[in-house]
């Protein structure tokens, strides 16, 4: 019935509106995305954006002289079909810093590291599979498995930060996903909790590395004791290429094949491919030096929130979380005295949090600054600064 009520207004000469128009794409649509919201943090401009963990000293000056040395051709023209020379430059990266040695034939490639999760997750999954995953985590994981049709199982960390490797693996699922270091608390997982899961998970383990540079630590070394490990890796952190959408996945040969599958031609546009490989060919230092100061800017920053009598969770990532109660309604009056901050409400294990974004000292300055003002004005039972 509902279907031909849809027919008849596809060939009705005009178009439905308001509620009408409502009912007409629910029912068109995936029963799954019923139910979807759109990824929605609150980005409107700010002074200073703490808020979405990106390297805030900027983008490599080799990816910006590569933007700038292109020809009419790189529009024109088609992207390569699955980014081979990209590929061919991360496998060299990620053999000289994790010690295993790997080809291109061991890495996948997207637009964003959202779209090679998305891809792996549609790949090896059917409508109806379960993905279980650590919680808190990155919250976009339960998302593109209810996109897929799949039924996300989250599983709480003990204290919000420790994964217990047999309260994943008892959930069978057809995917587990981890991320180390986690996204919004900071912390790695522990080595052989880590090593547990994958020695004995039924399905495909996504291991989520967005951080691992800031961390010093990979798991990718564990890709040569498994065939089922996905380790996900971005250019939007460390490589400070958010905008131009870089993101890739090292995995098996054989696993990979099927997340090339999955992810289709064309998903790395020609000009981020270029800026890409122009910073690992020739800004490696560049990357590290400013990893160097997130990491010291960081411990700076842990010493002087620790000083404002607050307990940040120890982090090896480029933001720190801080749990503090009523933080969504902090971060909202930060927020308008010009610095945005991530703010979490109930994280399991945790509570109310706000997770601040590494970067330059003065920017830190500002924060500390606008959290003091609201920590005092709680305090003394005053409205605070608006
Ligand atoms: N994984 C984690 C843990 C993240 O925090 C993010 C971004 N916030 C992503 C993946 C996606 O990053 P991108 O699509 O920019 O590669």
């Amino acid at each position: 019935m509902g279907w031909r009520l849809t027919m008849s207004h596809f060939s009705s000469s005009s178009a439905p509106d308001g509620d009408q128009a409502i009912a007409l794409a629910s029912a068109i649509a995936r029963t799954e995305y019923r139910d979807l919201a759109l990824y929605s943090p609150e980005r409107s401009p700010c002074a200073v954006d703490l808020s979405d963990n990106t390297n805030l000293w900027g983008m490599p000056p080799a990816a910006l002289r590569a933007l700038g040395d292109v020809s009419a051709a790189t529009f024109s023209r088609y992207p390569s079909l699955y980014a081979h020379e990209l590929r061919e430059e991360l496998a060299a990266y990620l053999t000289e810093t994790s010690g295993v040695s790997l080809s291109a034939r061991w890495l996948t490639t997207g637009c964003g590291s959202d779209d090679v999760l998305d891809s792996a997750i549609r790949a090896f999954t059917r409508p109806g599979d379960t993905l279980a995953y650590i919680d808190p985590t990155f919250p976009m994981i339960p998302t593109f498995a209810r996109m897929n049709g799949v039924v996300p199982v989250p599983i709480p960390l003990a204290d919000g930060v420790r994964l217990d490797a047999e309260a994943i693996l008892r959930t069978e699922a057809r995917i587990i996903y981890l991320c180390s270091p986690n996204n919004p608390t900071g912390a790695t997982l522990a080595r052989e909790q880590v090593e547990a899961v994958v020695r004995h998970a039924p399905g495909v383990v996504i291991l989520d590395e967005a951080y691992a540079e800031f961390a010093g630590d990979t798991f990718v070394n564990l890709l040569a004791k498994s065939d089922r490990l996905l380790v996900t890796r971005t250019m939007s952190k460390a490589f400070g290429l958010a905008g131009l959408r870089v993101g890739y996945a090292a995995g098996a040969p054989a696993l990979v094949a099927e997340v090339e599958k999955s992810r289709g031609p064309y998903k790395v546009n020609a000009l981020a491919e270029r800026a890409a490989l122009a910073v690992l060919r020739e800004d490696a230092s560049w990357v590290q030096r400013r990893v160097r100061e997130a990491q010291m800017v960081r411990a700076r920053l842990m010493r002087e929130l620790e000083a404002l009598e607050l307990r940040p969770l120890e982090s090896s990532a480029n933001f720190v979380l801080v749990p503090v109660a009523g933080a969504e309604r902090i971060a909202a009056r930060m927020r308008a005295t010009g610095v945005a901050t991530r703010a979490f409400g109930e994280l399991p294990g945790i509570g109310d949090a706000l997770r601040i974004t590494v970067g330059p000292w003065e920017m830190m300055d500002a924060v500390l600054r606008a959290l003091r003002s609201e920590l005092l004005s709680a305090t003394a039972g005053l409205p605070g600064t608006p």
